[in-house]
């Protein structure tokens, strides 16, 4: 007989015991209770992923369990928020126990590894659909946000851009010689956890390239009322989306392209020094790809020719 509601909670999503002090009752009450913090403020982000529309039907447990936790913890990470507490809302057609075990084992390794606690969910039979929340704690008044780039800053990223998108493309039977890498990157994100935090105190704006750095890099343009310009030969590029675009010629992918989940973020000159010299403690590679300027609109200087993205970018991709 297939396992209830309660069972199913019961066996599969009921932490041991939880890390955080904060909480003060987890999963099997009405709600959970969180207790308050004098000298920080809660930061609050919620991510549903559906089958066909954000994920393919039959993809691993895993690899859903993985992004599900990376997606809302980058989201934390991008804010420079320390991870808390999760809930966890599971919409299953059918109670198959081994993709349960298998979710769920990801999900505890999850957040084992980035110390957060999930607190409670709610479990419902339907359309495969997965909801997390996360809850994070910041410096009050501290946290880092899309509207405060100033003109002058210079821009940052994490990791290598359009690893994720190019492997969305093998996924898709696209070839390309080492597919491991560019695979792993697109089905398991590694969230910038130690980075947010880290970065809080000198960066002026962060958002985390979920969409694609032309996007969410536009974000920050039109919240803080600037514009960049991005170098291209400074875009950190893995081996395998170098050769992609060697033999393709689409060099916008990597721009323009979602799902890397790295932080990208500005920082004023003053503030250049400490933050490179924090971030270089880190194993995390960081690159400055460009300048924050007092123009309008995103432009990328590639061979010494400067032109706006918005018109060159895009097109190859519309
Ligand atoms: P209620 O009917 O009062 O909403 P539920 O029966 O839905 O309570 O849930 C019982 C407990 O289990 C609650 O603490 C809830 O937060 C928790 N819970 C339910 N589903 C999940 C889940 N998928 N992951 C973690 N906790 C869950
Ligand atoms: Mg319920």
């Amino acid at each position: 007989m297939a396992l209830s509601e309660f069972s199913i909670i019961e066996r599969y999503f009921t932490p041991k015991g939880y890390q955080h002090s904060q909480v003060q009752l987890g999963v099997g009450d009405d709600c959970a209770i969180l207790s308050m913090t004098e000298n920080s403020e809660w930061v609050v982000t919620v991510d549903t992923m559906v089958e066909g529309v954000h994920f393919f039907p039959n993809t691993q447990p895993e690899f859903l369990a993985h992004k599900l936790v990376a997606v809302n913890l980058s989201d934390l990470s991008s804010m420079g928020a320390r991870p808390v507490a999760l809930t966890l809302a599971l919409t299953l057609p059918a109670v198959d126990e081994n993709w349960l075990q298998r979710f769920s084992e990801r999900l505890f390794c999850l957040t084992d590894r980035f110390e957060v606690d999930l607190i409670g969910g709610d479990t419902t039979s339907g359309p495969l659909t997965l909801t997390l929340q996360a809850l994070g704690l910041v410096p009050k008044g501290q946290a880092l946000t899309r509207h405060r780039a100033k003109v002058g800053d210079f821009i940052y990223m994490t990791g290598f851009l359009g690893d994720a998108g190019l492997g969305l493309k093998v996924s898709q039977g696209f070839c390309v010689e080492n597919s491991a890498p560019v695979l792993e990157r697109f089905h398991c994100p590694e969230p910038r956890v130690a980075v947010g935090s880290m970065i809080l105190p000198y960066a002026n704006a962060c958002i985390d390239i979920s969409d694609g750095l032309l996007s969410d890099l536009g974000h920050v343009l039109q919240r803080s009322r600037v514009g960049a310009n991005i170098f291209w030969e400074q875009i950190p590029l893995s081996p395998q989306v170098r050769r992609y675009i060697d033999e393709t010629q689409d060099w916008t992918m990597p721009l323009s392209s979602g799902d890397d989940y790295e932080l990208c973020f500005t920082v004023s000159p003053e503030n250049q020094q400490n933050l490179e010299r924090c971030l270089s403690e880190q194993s995390v590679r960081f690159t400055q790809i460009g300048v924050i300027d007092a123009g309008e609109g995103l432009f990328l200087t590639k061979a010494g020719v400067k032109e706006s993205i918005a018109a060159t970018g895009f097109k190859h991709f519309r």
